[in-house]
């Protein structure tokens, strides 16, 4: 019977337009969408306290009645983790019949499922064919989708956008680059709609090959460097976008806007806080699904590191609110002998370094009394390993004089290791790649994502 019921956001606001939506966007109060969210937000911590098992017994455990709930703050320190998801079966979170199931990928063998209702999917389709209109997507655009489709949502919930909006579309999955290259050309499709890693190697191709005209290229999946960004925008001459999601929350729950600077949350669907956010009011981004009957999240900890971004974008989706870029997963902010490290520190050190491939990664290792810092460098197929090794020292005295001070104390040592291309990511672009691992630890006590 859900699948009659639009969400009330929609249902007051906006309905079942694109067009309408994006016309009047511009005219919703940031008050209206809060309250709406409260409807919705106590709403389904009542749902979820009736039908999952899990949360009926977390809440009776913690003492918590789900009537008396009104916003995210009256449930404490509850929150559900990807831990929850891993440890319990998937049916201890369904509260109704589920049509759709997808698998989030991840460093441990057993991956987490998450079930849908088609109503669902398309719910989130919908929004993200808002966020593709922003970008310009329009119904006469031809676009290739080059997602995987196994038991990965991307691809689905991108079909249900595509529809939304109407253009000609069609999904070539993940073909290896070359095959792709060759064999999409002559469409002359001028939307591409593309995982982050995969994008670069087609990219080295067209580079030397050519390009078409494209209109603008959507990269999902990854947090991409902005030095990489900007040499695939200058190889394509379009603009390259990028969202920002999970399996969890059915694909993106954020999408860039023209200004590149952020992403627009998806506050129709999900409800968004930042967890312990430190004096720049960076913290882990925490959601509750507003819509989702199938297997709704409360409180769902995303382990990404972000905060909301304030400063205005210009564009007419502004009554969503942004975050900034990814900083960081919140399991990879590591203690050692160089200090505290987390992605965002080696991104900035290495980005846009001469002979550096897009991927990288750094272990911190201790085969003796000191911790060692092996950075893990994917090297161009010209790539210098002598330049860059000098350059990146010269930068790290520069950039970080803190932990470059620490090197020269002898708080922990730096060996470099050059790897050819594709040597970190054994198992496709779509999975993530770790960027940040302790290898000190003990075989299987690490934090598992
Ligand atoms: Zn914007």
């Amino acid at each position: 019977m859900f699948e009659a019921v639009p969400t009330l956001l929609e249902t007051l606001v906006f309905g079942r337009s694109i067009e309408r939506r994006y016309k009047f966007a511009p005219l919703i109060k940031p008050g209206l969408v809060r309250r709406v969210q409260q409807a919705e937000f106590q709403d389904t911590v009542r749902w979820a306290g009736q039908r999952s098992s899990f949360y009926r017994e977390r809440f009776q455990a913690l003492g918590i009645d789900p009537r008396g709930v009104r916003r995210p703050a009256d449930l404490g320190d509850f929150y559900t983790t990807s831990a929850d998801l891993r440890a319990r079966e998937t049916e201890d979170f369904v509260c109704a019949t589920a049509q759709a199931g997808f698998e989030t990928t991840g460093t441990t063998a057993r991956n987490k499922r998450v079930y849908f209702s088609n109503e669902e999917i398309r719910d989130i389709g919908f929004e993200g064919a808002v966020g593709l209109w922003n970008l310009g997507l329009r119904p006469e655009d031809r676009v290739v989708d080059a997602f995987d489709y196994a038991f990965w949502n991307a691809g689905i919930t991108l079909l249900y956008s595509l529809n939304a909006i109407g253009c000609f579309h069609v999904i070539a999955s993940k073909l290896p680059p070359e095959d792709f290259y060759e064999r999409v050309k002559d469409y002359r499709f001028n939307v591409l709609i593309v995982d982050t890693a995969w994008l670069v190697s087609l990219t080295e191709i067209a580079e030397q090959r050519g390009v078409w005209p494209v209109k603008f290229i959507m990269a999902g999946s990854e947090n991409m460097a902005e030095a990489t960004r900007q040499w695939i925008e200058k190889v394509w001459r379009a603009k390259v976008y990028q969202a920002y999601g999970q399996t969890e929350s059915l694909g993106a729950t954020g999408v860039e806007c023209p200004a590149q600077n952020g992403y627009h949350l998806n506050e129709v669907n999900f409800q968004f806080e930042i967890l312990n956010p430190n004096a720049e009011g960076y913290g882990e981004l925490v959601f509750t699904t507003l819509t989702r009957r199938v297997m709704p999240l409360i409180r769902y900890r995303s382990n990404d590191i972000t905060r909301f971004a304030d400063e205005p974008c210009g564009c007419r989706l502004s009554c969503m609110r942004r975050i900034g870029k990814i900083v960081g997963r919140g399991d990879e902010i590591i203690s050692c002998g160089m200090g505290m490290i987390s992605p965002w520190i080696f991104e900035t050190w290495f980005g846009g370094a001469a002979g550096l491939a897009d991927d990288w990664q750094v272990a911190v290792t201790q085969p003796g009394p000191r911790d060692v810092l092996e950075l893990r460098l994917e090297l161009q197929a010209n790539g210098d390993p002598e330049a860059l090794r000098t350059e990146l020292m010269q930068r790290l005295e520069t950039q970080f004089p803190y932990y470059h001070k620490n090197l020269k104390m002898g708080l922990y040592e730096l060996r470099f290791r050059f790897l050819p291309r594709g040597e970190l990511r054994p198992s496709g672009p779509r999975r993530k790649l770790r960027r940040v691992v302790d290898e000190r630890l003990p075989v299987g006590a690490g934090v598992q994502v």
